[in-house]
């Protein structure tokens, strides 16, 4: 197959909004090729060559890419230089430039599908000396062999700036029109959400049909999609919902931990985050303590780590835990910042899937699966804090001996026989209660910042506000919901544009749905922790449009940065539209009082009314 035929697809794509026209172009694309380029396929469309959970990117250097298009085109450096901060995008600037030298190359060939995915494959891989210089000749030669669109596709993989608009919803809606049938959609979906490769899905589909789909397990060494709770404002509401029995657990305040265990010759340890990035070298003493005392071969279980002081006994903030994130310098952050997890679930245990297995099979499970002989750093490991509750008095007083505890709450957790582990969907069966839903606010929201608007007076020459969008799962659109201009300390605001500057996009991304036009726009990436007074219905802010009055959004009122860079969160795992609208069902029955209190600590006042 040529990498034409993909390169045509991928502009189709981005030429429409409409996710039903994404859905026909990838479905007819789907059916219409060998099903061995499907995976692949799927990897290149967000820029990659492996599924998310896989820590390798393509990630070549500007200043590469810039000497590749400039061998091929003939054009200076500056030249190319100029035309691409003008443009933003190497890929306008090599679909622009490298047609000029094209047309005088006599030996060109077309590029196969399979050649760009080796080449990629050499790029990626490409390490030690000379590597530079050899992924620039193996760009160059793709270069002077493509034509104007596979230039542009070209570059913006290998840059990792591929944005052709179609999400994970759009991709499953195209493969069941393709493959299958409506009604099979939810099971291509549970494959994805217990396995994070929609390469794999899609190739199973496409070679072994539905069958196939469904014989795919849960198996160590491929993250699940966390399972996500939902949230109540009182505890008697919560115990009403459970049916006035349930299980209440400590809610730690650190960093949630999905550990992949195999020991034996081939054995390892894997800790993924809930965005699927290797955690592994973060917390090597957790890794160590999992594998030491698992009683089994094989496991998988969720625990929360959290910082802790040994001399007190005691948790610490989640900051502490923050430290064990870095890039650099682990070695004596293990150190200083002593770290114990918390499990609270099972997915796996030797050969038995556990995902669809009630909650109290699955605790019980955990409880017996770790040895307690004190081998080094056992007591690394424990579980959550838990209690069988059955009253509203005994719920009350287990929530106020988790905050005693510095826990941030409590998890409230179905014991029905239908609490099965529900990868990738937040539902009522687990609810959080935590401290805050007591005070000012009803929790905070996770929004990533789409865009932002220059500074004045003593902000001038930085970022001054930020647009603020939260996501909608039905339509995978982002839409916004405040301007944030609050809770930023000077050191923030200086760091703002490093952060955002791989977003940054000359355009309103095609993904996001926005009425207010900031100065500068971002992709959906970065995500941070807000708090807001209120929500009230919007005529700027775009999210939920419609849901509580046509025509008209939801914004939240005098939000403030609470410091927190959600840097655990992907874009798409942002507070949701339908979340915002239950926040906005919530607020009718808080006390204004509240609300005041939360306006006189904003200083700014409401940035977009
Ligand atoms: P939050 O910002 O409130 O942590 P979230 O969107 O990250 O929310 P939720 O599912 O809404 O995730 O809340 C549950 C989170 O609480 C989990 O993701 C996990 O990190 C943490 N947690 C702490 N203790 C527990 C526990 N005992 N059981 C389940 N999750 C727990």
């Amino acid at each position: 197959m040529l990498f034409s035929e993909l390169a045509e697809m991928f502009d189709r794509l981005e030429s429409t909004s409409s996710r039903l026209e994404m859905t026909d172009i990838l479905a007819e694309y789907f059916s219409g090729i060998d099903p061995k380029y499907i995976r692949q396929t799927i990897y290149l469309s967000v820029g990659r060559l492996h599924p998310d959970f896989v820590p390798l990117e393509l990630g070549m250097a500007d200043k590469l890419v810039l000497r590749a298009i400039s061998t091929v085109s003939g054009r200076s450096l500056s030249e190319v230089e100029d035309m691409w901060v003008k443009t933003g995008d190497p890929g306008e600037v090599a679909e622009v430039l490298t047609q000029s030298k094209k047309q005088m190359t006599l030996f060109s060939e077309p590029l196969t599908f399979e050649g760009v995915v080796d080449s990629l494959l050499k790029i990626e891989s490409a390490s030690g000396k000379d590597s530079q210089d050899r992924k620039t000749k193996i760009l160059s030669r793709m270069l002077s062999d493509s034509g104007p669109l596979e230039a542009r596709y070209l570059c913006r993989i290998v840059t990792g700036r591929m944005r052709v608009g179609a999400g994970t919803m759009t991709v499953m809606d195209a493969l069941s029109q393709a493959f299958a049938s409506k009604d099979d959609r939810p099971d291509i979906e549970r494959a994805f959400n217990i396995t994070c490769d929609m390469g794999l899905v899609a190739e199973t589909l496409a070679e072994n049909g539905m069958d196939g789909v469904r014989a795919i397990k849960v198996a160590v060494g491929s993250p699940v999609k966390v399972m996500l709770a939902e949230r109540l404002r009182s505890l008697p509401d919560i115990m009403a919902r459970m049916g006035g029995k349930c299980a209440f657990e400590y809610k730690y305040d650190g960093i949630r931990v999905q550990a992949h265990i195999r020991k034996g010759p081939d054995g390892f340890v894997k800790l993924y985050s809930r965005r699927l990035e290797d955690l592994t070298s973060n917390f090597p003493d957790i890794g160590e303590a999992l594998a030491a005392q698992l009683r089994g071969k094989e496991a998988i279980i969720e625990g929360e780590c959290v910082a802790y002081d040994p001399a007190e006994d005691s948790l610490l903030p989640f900051q502490n835990v923050t430290h064990r994130r870095k890039k650099h310098g682990m070695s004596k952050a293990v150190e200083d910042v002593p770290v114990r997890i918390f499990m609270f679930d099972m997915l796996y245990r030797d050969g038995e899937d556990l995902t669809l297995k009630p909650y109290p099979y699955r605790r019980m499970l955990l409880e017996s699966s770790f040895s307690e002989s004190e081998n080094e750093g056992y007591d690394r490991l424990g579980y959550s804090e838990r209690a069988v509750i059955g009253s509203e008095e005994e719920a009350r007083k287990f929530f106020d001996t988790a905050i005693g505890s510095k826990c941030e709450g409590i998890m409230a957790k179905s014991l029905g026989q239908d609490s099965v582990y529900r990868a990738g969907s937040r539902g009522f069966l687990w609810i959080k209660y935590k401290k805050d839903y007591t005070q000012a606010l009803v929790d905070s929201f996770d929004l990533t910042v789409v865009g932002a608007f220059y500074g004045m007076g003593k902000r001038a020459g930085v970022y001054g506000a930020l647009l603020m969008a939260a996501y909608d799962p039905d339509t995978g659109r982002w839409g916004t919901a405040c301007k944030l201009g609050t809770g930023f300390d000077d050191a923030f605001l200086a760091a703002l544009p490093g952060m955002l500057e791989k977003y940054k996009t000359d355009k309103k991304p095609s993904s996001v749905d926005a009425e207010m036009v900031p100065d500068v726009w971002f992709v959906p990436g970065l995500v941070l922790e807000v708090t807001a007074a209120d929500i009230s219905i919007s005529p700027i802010h775009t999210i939920a449009c419609g849901a509580v009055k046509e025509g008209a959004g939801l914004g939240l009122r005098f939000p403030r940065f609470t410091g927190r860079v959600r840097d655990d969160k992907t874009p798409e795992q942002c507070t949701t539209a339908a979340e915002i609208v239950e926040f906005y069902e919530m607020q009718d029955e808080r006390d204004v009082e509240s609300v005041e209190e939360a306006e006189r600590a904003s200083e700014d006042g409401p940035a977009d009314e």
